[in-house]
């Protein structure tokens, strides 16, 4: 497959595999019963044949994913032998000749159910080019999950083995998955507890969106390392005599933020690494009986905070009330002797493992308590606790806490509500969500039939259409070919299929009133020597206070809004305003149709040599720089076609960077600077804050405008109890300037710090 493979040794190669199939028998053996052992085997052998001819991206044969994806399902995430068996060939019925009804016959209806789910998944996860929403990807996603957790386990062990061999794609893949992985995998990992491997998901998306400043954390984490230790050292050592002269059996360590959350911290709080990695925190793991758990953590409690002074206002107790995640933990933040704060973690080895592995670990502490080591898979489900823990995470999903990802929130009441069975007037069978309403039902049976609907009749009597159904009814649904899907329909509906129809309908139904009102518009603009132009356009909507200029475009169709406006409007900007006199000059030739071009009609990036480049003027592309995050030179970026705006230029470390790649991947172009250094400047924001002093706003300027020969924009300062704050805006040629700019500003006396801003208004 791949010629770029040097010589392959197949007998060593097949060698390597079984040593890597014997690594992962190693971590699930002590777990296992005798016929699991068979079965898992039996998967291997099978995936091993099946993926005989693949190869990775790196080279290595194919079947080294599906080990490690088991690998990681056993001994990360602790589930049992059916789901290695599904890890193991996750990846044949959608990359093989092998069917789910192969897996069926070979593995059992539960093994083939899971698989199924898993292909389907990466179906709906995977591909999502231009069509795709999100959105229903989640829904799919919850779906899916509703029926078996293990599907969303051993896909997320799939993203997680993925992620850590994402080396060799390609950069813009590479940034696609991460931004999914941050958008989607390391949310839903959260959310089921799995913070290991949340955490390890979002530092490895973390390295590849921003791999800069990774890297930097990175080298700053390992320099600073040796000074955390000896601060860990010295702060543990009374907390250890004393524990060991009561007599508990603990562990302790010492815990290092992750790469993700401590450049969180610096963005969100725009503080330098220095202020961050300091902030420490230690863990005490208590080996002790279950029935014990409660009173030995308080009883850790008590002598930490005999030697240290607790800060009242950062004490959780998840101990006694467990967060709906399953996470139970004692956390306290105490005074160190050298004036920092510590937050000390007290938890027992089982409350340990939950918090790490999620509830799989949750699950097998309590119902197999005497037992630990025994499968869950291996029971029937109903005294398994397997359904049990299922039902948990159900309910969990059913009410989330507030801070709880709301893509869960949005989809819940579709997912996991009760079903019903209604009838059609032949006696047809129909499955609906228990609060449906005849038109949800409408829908169910033909889309036309639902944008058609004006009444039906339950059971032979009349009612409207958002009339709640019940299970048993016979419904007969009146149609009219006058009717058209109404604004209030959505206030009723709760089934995707008739929401997502609707709206569409309603999209559809305003993009045509839209082209007839903008007719409209060009017809009278015309009459008056002027055409329609995306300035213009911007300029009245927003004027007239409208959202988009399909709403100005509506207005005008719909004589809400008065041509007599209009005209009113461009008079009164007429002479004040600079827009006209281009606008004016524009008249003559230049074509409307270019205006409100959708998106999709734009040409999409084909191959790398799409790359749009800015500042050639050779490309005939417009573009502008986003206002959130301001890019200049130098910097890493990306373009993203937006409907109204044109292209915009965003910093790969864009706030919004992972929501826009994750979304709309599609519209997402490869953008570069053109290589040469007399960029005409570009504007960004740099806040300083310091200690107050006479002189100080003075030297700053001078720095800026004086030796560097940049020009100040604007320039904010205030001042509260002795700091002052200042937002300066400068021009700049590209971020070797701005580095510069802000090293000699470093030097000015007073000056505490100094970032860049992200958001400016001009
Ligand atoms: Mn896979």
């Amino acid at each position: 497959m791949s010629d770029k493979m040097p010589e392959i040794d197949p007998e060593k190669e097949k060698q390597d595999i079984l040593k890597a199939y014997k690594k992962l028998l190693r971590s699930t053996k002590r777990n296992e019963a005798k016929g699991d052992l068979k079965l898992i085997r039996k998967a291997f052998d099978v995936a091993l044949d099946a993926h005989k001819d693949m190869r990775r991206k790196s080279g290595e044969p194919y079947i080294y994913h599906p080990i490690a994806v088991a690998e990681i399902v056993t001994s990360e995430i602790g589930l049992g032998a059916k789901s290695i068996v599904c890890a193991l060939l996750h990846d044949t019925v959608e990359d093989t000749d092998l069917t789910v009804e192969d897996m069926r016959r070979m593995f059992g209806d539960k093994v083939a159910q899971i698989i199924d789910g898993l292909t389907k998944l990466s179906s709906v996860l995977d591909i999502q080019e231009d069509k795709s929403l999100q959105a229903e990807n989640f829904r799919k996603m919850l779906l899916t999950m509703s029926s078996d957790i293990r599907v969303i386990l051993i896909k997320l062990a799939d993203r997680l083995h993925n992620m850590r061999t994402l080396d060799s794609m390609r950069r813009d893949k590479q940034l696609k998955i991460a931004s999914e992985t941050m958008y989607i995998y390391a949310p839903l990992a959260h959310r089921l507890g799995l913070y290991a491997i949340k955490t390890e998901l979002e530092d490895l998306s973390f390295k590849y969106i921003e791999p800069e400043l990774y890297e930097e954390i990175v080298a700053k984490l390992k320099d600073t390392q040796r000074q955390r230790t000896r601060f860990i050292n010295k702060f543990s050592f009374p907390i250890i005599n004393s524990l060991n002269n009561a007599g508990i059996d603990y562990e302790i360590k010492g815990r290092t933020k992750s790469v993700y959350s401590i450049a969180q911290k610096m963005k969100t709080q725009s503080v330098p690494f220095e202020e961050v990695y300091d902030i420490f925190a230690i863990r005490i793991i208590l080996n002790c009986k279950m029935e014990n758990e409660k009173s030995e953590t308080w009883k850790a409690y008590s002598i930490i905070t005999d030697h240290y002074v607790p800060n009242p206002g950062r004490f959780r107790d998840w101990v006694s009330k467990p967060k709906s995640n399953g996470y139970e933990s004692l956390h306290t933040t105490v005074m160190s002797d050298s004036g920092k704060w510590v937050e000390v973690q007290i938890r027992t080895v089982r409350m340990d493992d939950v918090a790490e592995k999620g509830l799989a670990a949750h699950w097998k502490y309590k119902d197999t308590g005497k037992d630990a080591n025994k499968d869950a898979d291996q029971k029937a489900p109903a005294e398994s606790g397997f359904e049990s823990w299922l039902n948990q995470i159900r309910e969990l999903l059913e009410s989330p806490d507030p801070n709880a990802i709301d893509f869960i929130d949005d989809f819940k009441l579709n997912l996991f509500a009760e079903e019903i069975f209604v009838f059609t007037p032949s006696g047809e069978v129909r499955t609906l969500p228990s609060d449906a309403t005849s038109l949800d039902f409408a829908f169910d049976i033909h889309t036309e039939v639902g944008m058609r609907c004006i009444g039906a009749k339950v059971n032979g009597k009349l009612y409207p259409l958002s009339h709640n159904l019940k299970s048993g009814d016979q419904v007969e649904v009146l149609t009219s070919n006058k009717q058209r899907p109404k604004e209030d329909w959505l206030g009723f509906v709760v089934t995707a299929k008739a929401k997502s129809k609707i709206k569409q309908s309603l999209k559809d139904e305003n993009r045509r009133i839209a082209a007839d009102g903008k007719e409209i518009l060009e017809r009278k603009l015309k009459s008056i020597k002027l055409t329609l132009t995306r300035e213009l356009t911007d300029n009245m909507y927003k004027h007239f206070r409208l959202k988009t200029s399909q709403d100005l475009f509506i207005s005008i169709a719909k004589k809400s809004l008065d041509f007599k406006d209009i005209k009113d409007y461009i008079e009164s900007t007429k002479n004040a305003s600079k827009w006209y006199n281009v606008l004016r000059n524009r008249i003559s030739g230049t074509s409307t149709t270019e205006v409100e071009k959708a998106p999709e009609a734009r040409p999409r990036p084909k191959d790398k040599g799409d790359t749009l480049v800015i500042g050639d003027a050779s490309q005939k592309m417009d573009y502008v720089m986003a206002k959130c995050c301001s890019p200049i030179p130098g910097d890493d970026v990306f373009g993203f076609v937006t409907i109204n705006e044109g292209i915009k230029i965003h910093r790969t470390s864009c706030p919004n960077a992972i929501h826009i790649r994750s979304n709309y991947a599609y519209r997402v172009v490869p953008a570069s600077w053109a290589s040469k250094d007399d960029y005409t400047a570009f504007v960004t924001g740099i806040l300083i804050t310091g200690i107050d002093d006479v002189g100080l706003v003075n030297s700053i300027t001078t720095v800026i405008s004086k030796d560097l020969n940049v020009n100040m924009k604007s320039i904010a300062f205030e001042s509260q109890d002795g700091v002052f704050e200042g937002h300066i805006k400068v021009l700049v040629e590209g971020i070797h300037h701005l580095n510069n700019l802000i090293k000699n500003l470093k030097n000015v006396n007073g000056i505490k710090k100094i970032v860049r801003e992200d958001e400016i208004d001009n």
